[in-house]
């Protein structure tokens, strides 16, 4: 195992098949799993549940404070992990569309963020493990000896995104996708804490046309060749 022991950072942008790569890259390395955006998810639920306004910062630092968020690996799941509040499962709510219209204003502000920062390097030290977000490379774990870059045209990504959505059973013009995925992104790239960008020594791979399967392998190859 390499330095920091050998934990993995996939960052990228919304769609671009962080959470399909992440999932089969930590089972195939056998290492713990972890998506950050489900920990976001889970505060902009909070705040959705208990009326606080997603600008009202120390109001939401005190709601996390006041509830018991956690992440479970359940590998038979598909997601490959539960989240709980309060003990109470959640997971399948965090993906509800009021939630995702959420969850980037809650995710701007510092104090949330260095409150899951804190949660994050905690699991990690308890790695190895692969971390999927948006500042893992960057912020989190700036030594992780494997950083990947993850993107993909945006209508692929909007393809990918309705079909998921289509999935649990939400339907939404393609159009309509794509908008909130392009204000998504640019509201990640554009906050002043820990924006979404490409550490300098991230891999970077454009799965536009490539299968998860493919980029995965390509994962797995860099890493062997960084070994
Ligand atoms: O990955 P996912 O789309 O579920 O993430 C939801 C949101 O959480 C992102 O749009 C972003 O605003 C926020 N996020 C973040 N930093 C991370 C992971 C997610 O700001 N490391």
């Amino acid at each position: 195992m390499g330095a920091q022991n050998g934990n993995v950072a996939i960052d990228g942008f919304v769609a671009s098949g962080k959470s399909t790569v992440g999932r089969a890259l930590a089972r195939r390395l056998e290492y713990l799993y972890l998506d950050t955006g489900a920990m976001y998810r889970s505060v902009a639920l909070l705040a959705l549940r208990n009326g606080v306004a997603v600008d009202q910062e120390s109001a939401l630092v005190d709601m996390l404070e006041a509830h018991k968020v956690s992440v479970e690996t359940r590998d038979r799941t598909q997601l490959g992990y539960v989240v709980l509040i309060d003990a109470k499962d959640v997971t399948v709510r965090l993906f509800d569309p009021d939630v995702t219209a959420a969850v980037s204003a809650v995710a701007a502000l510092p104090a949330i963020r260095a409150a899951l920062v804190v949660r994050q390097r905690e699991i990690a030290r308890a790695g190895p493990v692969v971390m999927a977000g948006r500042d893992i490379g960057t912020v989190v774990l700036p030594d992780a000896p494997h950083k990947f870059f993850l993107t993909a045209s945006l209508d692929e990504r909007a393809r990918r995104r309705r079909l998921e959505l289509e999935e649990r059973g939400v339907e939404i013009a393609l159009d309509e996708v794509r908008k909130q995925i392009e204000e998504r992104d640019r509201l990640d790239e554009s906050r002043v804490t820990a924006p979404l960008k490409r550490a300098p020594d991230a891999v970077l791979i454009d799965s536009t046309g490539i299968g998860a399967d493919t980029v995965v392998e390509r994962m797995l190859a860099a890493i062997r060749d960084a070994a």
